[in-house]
């Protein structure tokens, strides 16, 4: 990585940004701004436009006049692909620039973000734009005297409500199979992670996106994202979060014209060892960076260790080594394992969830507390708790920070009780060199995803999509197409 490129970059001021509605960069109605503030030193970043509902409502105005007069979704797919072609070569081309304005609004470590953020969107756009025209409707296998049709139809205007831990990577995959689709959309980013998508918004329309197709207002969530909830005119709502906020979307929904809601909404994810595990020293490593990276801000993240009695005290210390090895702090420094928490809020989130865990008698491994907090910025090390009962804040809630909640098991019937025991149903892994536990156990957890051997490996060709409390939908693979098309049945007698 170009160090010098990183450092100038780094030092460069980041103008204040404003809406991007209908092809133009606008401020909020009434002219309010707010902070974005830096994870790295907890200082202002820049300023954000404070989205009003006026704005949202102006945006869903735009994108649904851009979708009904045809400007995108009547172009032929292949002219789509082009534009969302073109548009992963400019996001690629400034990829470097990209990540790092966005490690300075968000933290995550840049040899995360670089891969993660711009080029995973880059990549994301293409998979989807080469899929735009390849998408074909059906003829029904009817008796000889009708005609059976089946169209993919563009489902309209979608809203997108996106997270703060990956916004390009989670903002590209419902923009990709949206607009390939021929959709127009309408995204909310986070309050604490909007430049970057704003930024790739611009480089859409200088792509070809014609003006309208795409509209990004920033703001808070109660404010703009209710707005594009409880809209008459959005079609489908997509949207990546907590479960709180999920709700609150259904229910706006029901209240409003009953847009189809999709929720991705978090996990307490499962990695189950057994002493059978191929390789302890390995699974200890990757079970580490399956929690730790991005300081535990990953929708996925293996949160909860479930361990074979007979291994575990010696795979809590390996991973206890692993995470105690890890460079955590600046994340603009390569080297660095994991950067800054996301924000004040969820530094004392997390450490409050340690903090009952320690009252309550649970034992702190390593990590529990802050750190560097002379540099003002929000790091925490990386913290592993053993001990954890099932019905512990610490093995039932989502942290979404480094916070690894630490169980032993005795037996597989116990292992798929505890592993099984959440309300969310997202992720999981299996560590064993059984073969027929492993297809076992991936039929008995219930999750959208199930490594085995392996935890967080995954491309862009497989759905990621939770059961249970953790969402329905999905993003990622050619399903994810299934969100934005209608199918429309035409009858023809013959
Ligand atoms: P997290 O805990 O990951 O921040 P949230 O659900 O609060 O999860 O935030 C995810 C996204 O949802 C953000 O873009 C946020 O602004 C938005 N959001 C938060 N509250 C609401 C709400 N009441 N209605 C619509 N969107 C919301």
């Amino acid at each position: 990585m170009d160090m010098a490129r990183i450092a100038a970059l780094r030092a460069e001021p980041v103008a204040p940004a404003a809406h991007l509605i209908d092809g133009t960069r606008r401020p909020a109605s009434d002219g309010g701004t707010m902070p974005a503030i830096s994870p790295i030193d907890g200082q202002e970043l820049t300023r954000l436009a404070r989205g009003t509902r006026a704005d949202a409502e102006a945006a869903v105005t735009a994108a649904r006049r851009a979708f009904d007069d045809g400007r995108w979704s009547g172009l032929a797919p292949a002219e789509r692909k082009k534009v969302l072609l073109k548009w992963a070569d400019l996001v690629e081309a400034q990829a470097l620039e990209i990540a790092v304005l966005g490690v300075r609004e968000n933290g995550t470590e840049i040899g995360m973000a670089l891969k993660a953020e711009p080029l995973s969107a880059a990549a994301t756009l293409r998979y989807y734009a080469e899929a735009a025209d390849k998408l074909h409707g059906e003829i029904a296998p009817t008796a000889a005297d009708a005609l059976g049709l089946v169209h993919r139809e563009p489902a309209g205007v979608v809203g997108a409500i996106v997270p703060w831990n990956f916004p390009l990577m989670i903002g590209a995959w419902k923009l990709g199979p949206a607009l390939a689709a021929g959709c127009t959309v309408v995204l909310k980013p986070a309050e604490t992670a909007s430049l970057t998508l704003l930024r790739i918004a611009e480089l859409g329309l200088e792509a070809g996106l014609p003006p309208g197709v795409l509209n990004v207002v920033t703001g808070e969530g109660p404010v703009v994202g209710a707005a594009l909830a409880e809209s008459m005119e959005v079609d489908v709502l997509v949207f990546t979060g907590s479960g709180a906020t999920g709700r609150r979307l259904l229910e706006a929904a029901a209240r409003s014209n009953l847009k189809r809601v999709y929720l991705e909404l978090g996990g307490k994810s499962p990695n189950v060892v057994f002493a059978d595990a191929p390789d302890l020293d390995e699974a200890a490593r990757v079970s580490a960076a399956g929690i730790f990276r991005n300081s535990g801000q990953v929708c996925i993240a293996g949160s909860r260790l479930l361990v074979e009695r007979s291994v575990h005290d010696d795979f809590v210390a390996k991973l206890a080594a692993h995470a105690e090895k890890m460079q955590v702090g600046d994340p603009l420094d390569p080297a660095t394992a994991a950067g800054a928490v996301n924000s004040q809020a969820q530094l004392d989130r997390s450490l409050s969830f340690v903090d009952e865990a320690r009252a309550a008698g649970r034992r702190i491994v390593t990590g529990g507390s802050r750190i560097l907090e002379d540099t003002g910025g929000f790091y925490m090390a990386p913290t592993v708790v053993a001990d954890v009962r099932p019905d512990d804040p610490l093995a039932r809630e989502e942290v979404f920070g480094p916070v690894l909640a630490v169980t032993p098991f005795d037996t597989e019937d116990e292992a798929v009780a505890l592993a099984n025991g959440t309300d969310y149903g997202l992720a999981a892994a299996v560590w064993t060199g059984n073969l027929s536990r492993a297809h076992r156990m991936v039929r008995r957890i219930r999750a959208g995803l199930v490594h085995v051997n392996t935890y967080g490996g995954s491309d862009l060709t497989v759905p990621l999509g939770g059961v249970k409390q953790s969402g329905n939908g999905h993003d990622k693979s050619l399903h994810a197409f299934d969100k934005f098309l209608d199918l429309k049945t035409a009858w023809i007698k013959l």
